[in-house]
């Protein structure tokens, strides 16, 4: 892994909602470990991208699933011509490189592979490579980042107390209307107009939520709509493809998602 690529050169385009910058920089100038709470689609992503370029700071992602064991963070053995060399997995290079770690939606992990995070989220700052006999002493840039959709909460998957109390928690949710129609117009190119209607359509579709829809359509999925307008499809065809099929296979939503779109025209 080399780390320079973990640099973003770029700046990542992010339209702040609320205080979340500032209040990002102080807990990372604190150190204290960040979780970004929301459901899916709402930016959290591009805002941890954002810190990272205005931090200058490397940044590591990790997709977290439920096969995902404690090696696949911290590293592992393998073999190669000349023996067995050990690898770092992404958890201990941002740690020992001192990049931000950001966890995506840590509640997928297995409890037991949540855990080797602990001794990083407190004052410890340290990770035990118990395989080698190594305990890694965070870097002092090193922060750690973890993403959290409390929609998808069940006795099943949730974290852990002892996990949740380690974390600052920056809430996100679907930003106002004239907020999400600048983004939607300036990620799919569409102008202020046709995202203004976008927004209010699927504004419409999160008024569903909890009645057959376990979630409304999410900027993400407003942003692509966008897009194949930008290309020419008509609105019509656009939501239908980048939001009602994907979002449903309930043949009464998609009815009432197409009403909700055509009201608006
Ligand atoms: P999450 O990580 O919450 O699932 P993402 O960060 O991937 O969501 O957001 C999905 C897309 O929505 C992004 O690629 C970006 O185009 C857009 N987006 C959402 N919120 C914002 C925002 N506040 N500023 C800029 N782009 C945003």
């Amino acid at each position: 892994m080399e780390l320079a690529d973990y640099l973003l050169h770029d700046e990542p385009f992010y339209r702040p909602v609320g205080n979340e910058v500032h209040l990002y920089e102080v807990a990372y100038a604190a150190r204290m470990p960040v979780m970004l709470k929301g459901p899916t689609g709402v930016g959290k992503t591009r805002f941890i991208e954002h810190m990272a370029w205005r931090l200058k700071r490397p940044l590591v992602t990790v997709a977290c699933h439920e096969d995902m064991t404690a090696s696949d963070l911290v590293g592992r053995y393998l073999l190669d011509s000349a023996g067995t060399a050990w690898h770092d997995g992404p958890l201990a290079v941002a740690v020992r490189h001192g990049a931000i770690c950001y966890l995506d939606e840590i509640v997928e992990a297995r409890q037991d592979t949540t855990v080797v995070i602990h001794p990083l989220a407190d004052d410890r700052r340290v990770l035990p490579i118990e395989k080698r006999n190594e305990l890694v002493r965070a870097h002092p840039d090193f922060h750690l980042v973890i993403s959290y959709n409390p929609g998808y909460q069940s006795v099943l998957k949730d974290l852990k107390e002892s996990t949740k109390q380690r974390f600052g928690a920056i809430d996100f949710n679907y930003p106002a209307a004239e907020v999400e129609a600048e983004i939607v117009a300036h990620e799919s190119g569409v102008d202020m107009a046709v995202a203004e209607r976008l927004v209010r359509a699927g504004q419409r579709s999160r008024n569903l939520r909890g009645h057959g829809l376990e979630e409304g359509a999410s900027t993400r999925m407003l942003i692509h709509a966008g897009r194949l307008i930008a290309r020419g499809v008509s609105a019509d065809e656009a939501f239908e493809m980048a939001v009602i099929l994907p979002i449903t296979d309930d043949p009464d939503i998609r009815s009432a998602l197409r009403e909700a779109v055509a009201a608006l025209s």
